[in-house]
């Protein structure tokens, strides 16, 4: 059993006062990794909360224990709350404390044992234990091993496996990237367990409203180009998009992979003018990493294939600034 496995065990011997925190904009990874562990840890006889940096995208509802998550948005008092008199405290699918926004105070100065699990590059040192692993599919895939590691398998039911393979299925594209044998074999188990894994895929993938299906259209058909030199479809969509189209928090969530079903484009970028910042999110395929684009100048990060940044700065100066380094990552078309 590894150094690690042995602390969390001694840490976990008796009933604890649990935190579990997943950064800002959860996906259905940070939810189904969080919601995951905290379902395994009250299993355990621990009490647990589960707290997010802003709210979720709500076709994550199904998710077993999801109403129970308290968002720092709508209620930061709880939040930080949660916090405070947490003992223990797991960070889950997120690297710096940059991204839980201002619960990362809350979360620096905290007293409790901090342990981390994630598979985001370059971990900060800003907790007790690492449980760190690049080359997995998901922040749930680890959570699935560390409670195997624990030898507590038989906890997993039908509700909290659904939520760890959610992660999987969501931070995978459906199995299409960042696989490794692992990941199958756990999915494979989950299924065997009795997660209805037809019922998560409907879930996550028939979730379009109309507004969003149209808003995808307009994205599609009016905001994007091309640079043919170099394979790089960019995506952006600014104040007045927000509007017309109501855009709310997740609605934009997925549509720069849109432009990776084109074979010759191998770098795409979604940016989006929110009301204070620029983000950018950038997706690429095989050797060439978006995630050094996103560090050097977005001051961003994530994976090699797929990372996010934030800039103070103009729509117009962030698509500039994207075009001028192009050239110096992407290797030019012949
Ligand atoms: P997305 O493009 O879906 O927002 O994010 C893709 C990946 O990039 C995620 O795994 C996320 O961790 C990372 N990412 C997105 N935005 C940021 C950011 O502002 N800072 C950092 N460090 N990583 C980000
Ligand atoms: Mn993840």
């Amino acid at each position: 059993m590894s150094e690690n496995i042995s602390r969390l065990r001694e840490i976990l011997a008796f009933p604890k006062q649990v935190t579990i925190i997943t950064h800002r904009n959860p996906d259905g990874d940070a939810l189904g990794s969080s919601l995951g562990l905290a379902a395994f840890l009250r299993k355990s006889g621990h009490s647990v909360d589960v707290v997010a940096p802003s709210e979720y995208p709500e076709f994550f509802n199904y998710m077993h224990g999801i109403e129970k998550c308290i968002i720092f948005d709508t209620d930061p008092q709880a939040a930080r709350k949660a916090v405070d008199r947490a003992e223990v405290i797991f960070c889950l699918d997120f690297n710096g404390l940059d991204r839980i926004d201002k619960l990362g105070e809350n979360v620096q100065f905290s007293k409790a044992k901090k342990i981390l699990i994630d598979h985001h590059l370059d971990p900060e040192p800003f907790t007790d234990i690492e449980f760190s692993d690049t080359q997995a599919s998901s922040t749930s895939e680890l959570v699935f091993k560390l409670i195997e590691d624990l030898g507590e398998l038989s906890k997993i039911d039908p509700d909290l496996g659904a939520c760890i393979l959610s992660g999987i299925i969501t931070d995978t594209g459906s199995f299409r990237y960042g696989t490794r044998v692992e990941t199958y074999r756990i999915a494979g188990y989950l299924k065997s367990v009795g997660v209805d894994d037809h019922f998560v895929q409907d879930k996550i993938h028939n979730s379009l409203n109309e507004k969003k299906l149209r808003l995808l259209g307009h994205c599609l058909y009016n905001r994007m180009e091309v640079i043919k030199e170099y394979g790089v479809g960019i995506m952006y969509l600014n104040k007045k998009d927000y509007t017309d189209f109501d855009i709310q928090r997740g609605d934009t969530e997925g549509i720069v992979n849109y432009m990776l079903m084109v074979p010759e484009i191998v770098v795409a970028a979604f940016i989006t003018e929110q009301p204070t910042i620029v983000k950018i999110s950038l997706r690429s395929k095989g050797d060439i990493s978006v995630q050094e684009i996103a560090t050097k100048y977005f001051n961003g990060g994530g994976h090699k294939n797929a990372s996010g940044g934030g800039v103070y700065a103009s729509l117009n100066d962030i698509i500039d600034k994207l075009k001028k380094v192009i050239p110096l990552h992407v290797p030019k078309i012949q």
